[in-house]
């Protein structure tokens, strides 16, 4: 379904991020993981574009599986880095054709092991131009075309050290057709609050999902340190970590603990949309709705009051 329909419908969207698998085993586990995860009934789903375009049939072949075997609705990333404009027009073509609805633009992160990798020979050199030429595609059967996300950083991208300006830079991504922001993850809700104020500010009128993820163990916390520069561990978050950090459950139960307590805060706070971090597995996930006396998304997807 095109995203704006998915906003019209929703008072407040859920979504659930997988990344393609690389081996068969993975593959299986991924799978059972979905099949946990369908039950409760996302707007959405989304599927990676790995670092380089370095899974660009693997992410292919996972939206066209969840499209044709599940009820879920995928949206694939698509990343500038590593591609010239023939390969994101087929990677469209291909995607339209089999009815996917929305594409997630990113910059895309360099290729593994390449941190210094020297853009220029690729066709765009930031989302914002990804976003303009998917804008233009006109092979689409709905005659919106594709529906089209963007990331927005809570805590700034480290990228663009000067926030007024980063500010602009994500303006421009919305003026340019983008339909809604989803934001990299954060562990402190003020961030998120404050980052949607400075978008109102700023005239971006899209709607702006919150990206969530558990800390599910104190390895998997350092690797998303890594991956989300910038994303700030608040020292509360750190001492009780600390406390449980000698037994691996414990250390879940504080992770998935303050991801119930961000979840329950975003939805007081009139949040449009949670978007989870998933990792490919479906536990954490499911302990959340658990909590919050969720048996599946609908009672959040169809709230009473309505959104102006
Ligand atoms: C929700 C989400 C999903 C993601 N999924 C993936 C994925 O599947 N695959 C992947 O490889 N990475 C993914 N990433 C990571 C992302 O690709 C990187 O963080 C990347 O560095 C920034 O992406 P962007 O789309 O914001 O890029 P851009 O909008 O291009 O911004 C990148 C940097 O350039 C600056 N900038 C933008 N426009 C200009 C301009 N005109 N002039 C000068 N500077 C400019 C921005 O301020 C920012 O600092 C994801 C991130 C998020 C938040």
């Amino acid at each position: 379904m095109h995203i704006r329909d998915i906003f019209a419908a929703d008072h407040t969207t859920v979504s659930f991020e997988f990344f393609p698998p690389k081996t068969a085993a993975d593959a299986e586990a991924l799978y059972e993981n979905i099949a946990q995860l369908e039950a409760l009934q996302p707007s959405f789903v989304s599927v990676t574009y790995g670092a380089g375009g370095s899974t660009r049939e693997l992410t292919h072949d996972l939206v066209i599986r969840l499209k044709q075997t599940t009820s879920l609705d995928p949206i694939p990333h698509l990343t500038c880095v590593c591609h010239n404009e023939a390969e994101i027009q087929e990677i469209l073509e291909n995607y339209a054709q089999a009815g996917v609805s929305n594409t997630l633009a990113l910059g895309g992160d360099p290729p593994n092991g390449m941190p210094n990798y020297n853009r220029k020979s690729d066709a765009y050199q930031h989302a914002v131009d990804l976003v303009r030429f998917i804008q233009g595609f006109s092979g689409h059967p709905d005659s919106r075309g594709f529906g089209i996300g963007v990331a927005g950083f809570p805590e700034g991208h480290p990228g663009t050290p000067n926030r007024l300006e980063e500010m602009d830079h994500l303006k421009a991504k919305v003026d340019a057709g983008a339909d809604y922001i989803c934001t990299q993850l954060f562990f402190d809700n003020r961030d998120f609050y404050d980052f949607r104020e400075r978008c109102e500010l700023a005239g971006i009128r899209v709607p702006i999902i919150a990206g969530i993820m558990p800390v599910t163990s104190l390895k998997g916390m350092k690797r998303m340190a890594q991956l989300a520069l910038g994303a700030r561990f608040p020292a509360s978050l750190l001492r009780a970590l600390d406390r449980a950090s000698d037994d691996a459950e414990a250390v879940k139960h504080v992770g998935v603990h303050w991801a119930t307590q961000q979840c329950l805060d975003l939805l007081d706070h009139n949040v449009r949309g949670i978007h989870f971090y998933t990792l490919n597995k479906s536990d954490a996930t499911r302990q959340i709705y658990q909590t919050l006396g969720l048996r599946d998304s609908s009672k959040l997807r169809k709230s009473a009051s309505n959104h102006h």
